[in-house]
């Protein structure tokens, strides 16, 4: 581990970041984050930081989000985990100079060879916000270093304790020279956005990510902005509820739908969607009891804010079951809408918490209409056995991901490129992506001298 283990303190103003920007990108250009070797050690350390500080981690996630245990462990623990062994078992093949076939070469010198190669761009900036405040924080990074890029690492304001344990970890774990934590909210991140960065990769809404680009214009940085929106999910007739709604419930409900991915609301025809409510009922009493709220095993909205915008979203359609809420312990109970009309409040903006609004169209060729007159979404689910419906959802519409049968699981593939497009994002990550993402790809062309060379 390095020493000295800081963080960086308050005052963070733009003379502040200045610094901290030059040291970085010193750090860089001595090239101690080049070799494949420093770039795993950092993933290893990065690993440990997470599996051996569990518990704390679970704490801090809890206070922030009265996130269950067992939520923290599964999406921010253990799915960073997973996302680090997968870049730890690739990463040399990643790396790897891919050469072209010499039939690409024709017209250059006998025993000229061209490829790419990887290079890290230098000093990255990833802001990451307050939802699943580690994986968000600790995966753009474990991406960055994996590419080999020194880091500004700034956490959410608005989840404090998962913010200050970050701003005490990564720098007993990782190198110093290399890492950095800046806490803090709108100044710290302003004065960090007038710097000039190599990548910004940032995690949140899309009026602070016109914000972040507009800075980033400025220096011609270039951006990875993942974003988010209103995630629909088509539900076909004839399908199992049953398994529908348990899966629904699950991706719905987990983290009380503040997942960037969650489905937002449900499209299905007007005698599916009855079914499919009281089925949804029978999966959440299954899933949290009759009182969530003294579960334990479900969680809270980050604070009276959002608390009050999600309670005004109650008011749409009429209440399927739910709807209680309690501001005191910022609860808003697992809630499922009906006959809920498009000009509604709950239809026009990303919900963000446990609100399930079902909207009934007359068939298929209505839901397409309805998903390709909004912004592109970051996820496009679907249950439905009907190949023909699912090949139309797969080319007729444009979303980040598209998932069949299971929604969020896509974003546990490591392999998969996670990102939105359009309103709900700007590129990709995870895995290779990653690579791709904090990396420039350098063209290099070889042409001998010798004199065998046929010019
Ligand atoms: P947030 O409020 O924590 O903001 C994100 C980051 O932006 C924070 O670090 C914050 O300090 C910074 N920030 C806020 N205002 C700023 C300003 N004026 N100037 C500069 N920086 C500023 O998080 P949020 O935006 O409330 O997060 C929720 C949104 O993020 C939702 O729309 C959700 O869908 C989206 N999201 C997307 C993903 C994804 O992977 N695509 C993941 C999680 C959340």
């Amino acid at each position: 581990m390095n020493t000295p283990a800081t963080h960086v303190e308050a005052p963070f103003e733009a003379p502040e970041a200045a610094q901290l920007v030059a040291r970085l990108r010193a750090a860089h250009r001595s090239g101690r984050t080049r070799p494949p070797a420093w770039r795993t050690e950092q993933l290893t350390r990065l690993r440990a930081l997470l599996t051996e500080n569990r518990e704390a981690i679970a704490d801090a996630l809890h206070a922030d989000l009265g996130k269950p245990r067992t939520e923290a462990y599964l999406a921010e623990v253990d799915l960073s985990v997973r996302e680090i062994d997968h870049t730890l078992a690739h990463l040399e093949q990643w790396l790897a100079p891919q050469q072209l076939p010499a039939e690409e070469l024709a017209g250059l010198p006998d025993g000229s060879t061209a490829g790419t190669q990887y290079d890290p761009l230098g000093t990255v900036l990833v802001i990451a916000p307050w939802n699943y405040p580690v994986q968000l924080l600790l995966v753009p990074l474990a991406g960055a270093l994996a590419a080999g890029n020194t880091v500004v690492a700034k956490p959410s304001e608005m989840a404090p304790a998962a913010s200050a344990l970050m701003a005490r970890m990564i720098p007993s774990y990782l190198d110093t020279e290399a890492v950095a934590v800046v806490e803090g909210g709108v100044p710290e991140t302003t004065a960090l956005l007038a710097q000039r960065f190599d990548h910004i990769f940032y995690t949140g809404n899309g009026t602070v990510g016109r914000i972040v680009m507009r800075a980033a214009a400025e220096h011609l940085t270039p951006v990875t902005l993942e974003l988010g929106g209103k995630s629909p999910v088509f539900v076909d007739r004839g399908v199992d509820v049953d398994t529908v709604a348990r899966r629904l419930a699950e991706s719905k409900f987990r983290n009380a739908g503040q997942t960037c991915v969650a489905p937002d609301y449900v499209l299905t025809d007007a005698r599916t969607a009855q079914a499919l409510a009281d089925a949804l009922e029978r999966a959440t009493k299954a899933a949290y009891g009759e009182d969530p709220q003294t579960s334990g095993v479900y969680g809270r909205i980050v604070n009276e804010r959002h608390f009050d915008r999600i309670s005004a979203l109650l008011g749409s359609g009429r209440t399927a079951f739910g709807g209680r809420t309690d501001r005191a312990d910022r609860y808003i109970e697992p809630t499922v809408l009906l006959d809920v009309r498009p000009d509604e409040p709950v239809m026009q903006e990303e919900i963000f918490g446990p609100v399930l609004p079902i909207v009934t169209v007359a068939d298929f060729g209505e839901a397409i209409d309805f998903i390709n007159d909004r912004d592109k979404p970051l996820a496009l689910y679907a249950f439905t056995e009907d190949e023909t419906t699912r090949h139309r959802l797969a080319t007729e519409t444009s979303s980040g991901g598209l998932g069949f049968g299971l929604p969020m699981a896509h974003l546990a593939v490591p392999a998969l490129p996670f990102g939105g497009v359009g309103e709900s994002g700007l590129g990709s990550y995870h895995g290779p992506h990653s690579i791709a993402t904090f990396s420039h790809r350098k063209a290099r062309l070889d042409v001998p001298l010798s004199q065998s060379a046929n010019r």
